[in-house]
C-alpha cells in the first residue's frame, strides 16, 4: 500500500481536482483528503478520522454508505454484462427494469425516460429535446431558456448557462445567448423587507412577465428550475410561488423543466419535488439520488405531450440523433434497481420527511436566536443556516471574510461533522442521508451550535 504522503504528493503534483483553488492545492495551501470507507451517514479517511457526512457527498448517497446490496447488484451485473449499449433498441434486464420502476413513481402524466450519466449531461438533453420539438412544431424561434439567479443546474456549457451563480459564468464566457435568467425566490433576501411573502411572490411573477413581454413569448421555449434552490443556497420556494410560476408559464406556452436532481426519490420526504410542490413539469431531470451515487446514472423523464411531438419527429426525420455511449449503462441501471428497492423496503423516504424536520425544528430552536443568523430554512431532509453581519440593519457579511466556509471548517475540525459552505453567501448547507438518526441529527446540531459560536461569540 502505498504511503500517505507519496499519496498526497501525487495527488497534487497529477490531479486536476473539480471545484478546487488550483493554485492554492497545487500549493499545498487547500486541504486534501483521502477517503477509504463509510458505513450510514459516516464516512472514513487515510488519517483515520470518521466523519458525521451531513452533506451525504453532494446530496447524493441518499441511502447511505456501505450498503452491501447496492454494492452486490453493481458486482453481479459486472460479472454478467458490465456493458452493452442501448442504441437501437438494445437494452439489459436492469435498464429496461429501471425504466418502468422511474415510471412507476414519477407523476402519472410522465411517460418515458432517457437514461445519461450526470445532471448536467441530462440537463442538456432536455434543452436538445426542447428545441428539437420546437423545431417539429414549426416554431423555430421558439428557442430560449429561462432560468432563475442561483439556480443550479450543471456545469456544462448550456448547462452551465443555466447555472445563475457567478462562479459558474466568470471568465467561461457564459452565460450562453439562448438564456436568459430570472428572479429567485429567495424571500429572506428580498430588497423590500416590508413585503409579505405573497407580495414577494407575485413581484416574482410580475418580474418573468416582464422578462417574457421584453423576450417576446414566442421566442422562449422553456422555464428550468429545481423545485427547492439547492446550491444556490438552499431555499425552498414561499408559499403559493409554483402553481403562479406555473399559471405564467401555460398562459405562454413555455415548457417547465423540474430539475429533481436533488430533489428526484425522496430528499424532501415524498417521491418527487414537483408531488410535494404541485407541479406538472414537461420535463423532469433525476440523476444523485437514482442510484444513491452508486454509480453514475441521470435521466430525463419525458412527458407524454413531448413525447408524442418526439415520436412525430422520428417518423418525419428518422432516429433521434441523440446518445451516449454510457446511456442506461447496465452496471448504472443495476445500482439504481438496488438502490430504489432498497428506499422502499427500509422506508427511508419516510425517515428522510420525519428525521428531516426534526432536524429542522432542532436547528431552528437552537440557533434562530443568536445575533448572526440572520435564516434557518428547510424542507425535509435539506436544511441551511444563513449567517447575516447585522440582524436588524439586514446587512450580510463581506464574502472576503469567508464565514460560511470558517465554520464549516470549525464543525469539521471540532466536532468530524461535514456541512457544506454553499458558494455563494455565508450558508451552511445540511443534507444528510436518509438513514440519518434523530440522535446523529442532535450531534449535527450540538456541533453546529459550537462550531457557530467558535466563529462568531
Ligand atoms: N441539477 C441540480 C439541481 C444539481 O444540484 C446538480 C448538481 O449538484 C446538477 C444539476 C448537475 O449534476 P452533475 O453534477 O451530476 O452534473
Amino acid at each position: 500500500m502505498l504511503h500517505n504522503d507519496q499519496l498526497e504528493h501525487w495527488d497534487r503534483e497529477n490531479f486536476f481536482h473539480p471545484s478546487t483553488h488550483l493554485a492554492g492545492f497545487a500549493r499545498g495551501n487547500q486541504p486534501h483528503r483521502v477517503l477509504t470507507g463509510g458505513s450510514g451517514c459516516h464516512i472514513e479517511d487515510r488519517d483515520g478520522n470518521r466523519l458525521l457526512d451531513a452533506f451525504a457527498g453532494l446530496y447524493c448517497v441518499n441511502a447511505g454508505y456501505g450498503r452491501a446490496p447496492i454494492a452486490e447488484a453493481i458486482a453481479d451485473q459486472a460479472k454478467e454484462l458490465a456493458y452493452y449499449h442501448a442504441y437501437v433498441g438494445h437494452g439489459t434486464e436492469a435498464s429496461i427494469t429501471l425504466a418502468k420502476m422511474v415510471l412507476d413513481r414519477a407523476p402519472d402524466h410522465m411517460s418515458k425516460v432517457y437514461f445519461g450519466l450526470s445532471g448536467s449531461d441530462a440537463n442538456e438533453t432536455n434543452i436538445k429535446l426542447i428545441w428539437y420539438c420546437n423545431n417539429i412544431l414549426g416554431r423555430p424561434e421558439k428557442k430560449k431558456i429561462i432560468s432563475r439567479w442561483r439556480g443550479y443546474h450543471g456545469s456544462g456549457l448550456m448547462t452551465g448557462s443555466l447555472t445563475g451563480l457567478e462562479l459558474f459564468h466568470k471568465k467561461f464566457d457564459l452565460p450562453l445567448s439562448q438564456v436568459v435568467h430570472t428572479d429567485a425566490p429567495y424571500y429572506f433576501r428580498r430588497s423590500n423587507r416590508d413585503q409579505t411573502e405573497s407580495e414577494f411572490v407575485a413581484e416574482c411573477v410580475a418580474s418573468l412577465e416582464a422578462l417574457i413581454d421584453r423576450e417576446g413569448a414566442d421566442t422562449i421555449a422553456a422555464f428550468i428550475g429545481e423545485p427547492v434552490l439547492g446550491t444556490g443556497g438552499i431555499v425552498p420556494p414561499p408559499e403559493g410561488y409554483w402553481p403562479a410560476i406555473q399559471a405564467v408559464l401555460e398562459r405562454h406556452d413555455i415548457l417547465l423543466i423540474a430539475d429533481e436532481v436533488v430533489t428526484g426519490f425522496g430528499r424532501l420526504g415524498t417521491m418527487f419535488g414537483s408531488d410535494h410542490y404541485g407541479m406538472r413539469p414537461d420535463l423532469i431531470t433525476i440523476a444523485k439520488g437514482l442510484t444513491s451515487a452508486y454509480a453514475p446514472l441521470s435521466g430525463s423523464i419525458v412527458s407524454d405531450r413531448m413525447w408524442k411531438v418526439l415520436e412525430r419527429g422520428t417518423d418525419e426525420n428518422g432516429p433521434i440523433g441523440h446518445g451516449w455511449t454510457y446511456s442506461a449503462h447496465p452496471i448504472g441501471a443495476a445500482a439504481g434497481v438496488a438502490n430504489l428497492k432498497l428506499l422502499d423496503s427500509l422506508g427511508l423516504i419516510e425517515n428522510a420527511g420525519s428525521v428531516g424536520s426534526y432536524l429542522n425544528a432542532t436547528m431552528r430552536d437552537a440557533l434562530t436566536e443568536h445575533p448572526h443568523v440572520g435564516d434557518v430554512r428547510g424542507e425535509g431532509m435539506l436544511c441551511a443556516v444563513e449567517f447575516v453581519a447585522d440582524k436588524v440593519g439586514h446587512r450580510f457579511f463581506d464574502a472576503a471574510d469567508k464565514i460560511g466556509p470558517q465554520i464549516a471548517g470549525k464543525l469539521l475540525e471540532q466536532d468530524n461533522i461535514i456541512a457544506r459552505a454553499m458558494p455563494q453567501g455565508d450558508i451552511l448547507g445540511f443534507a444528510p442521508p436518509f438513514c440519518l438518526t434523530r440522535e446523529e441529527a442532535d450531534q449535527v446540531v450540538a456541533g453546529t451550535v459550537r462550531a457557530v459560536t467558535s466563529v462568531l461569540g
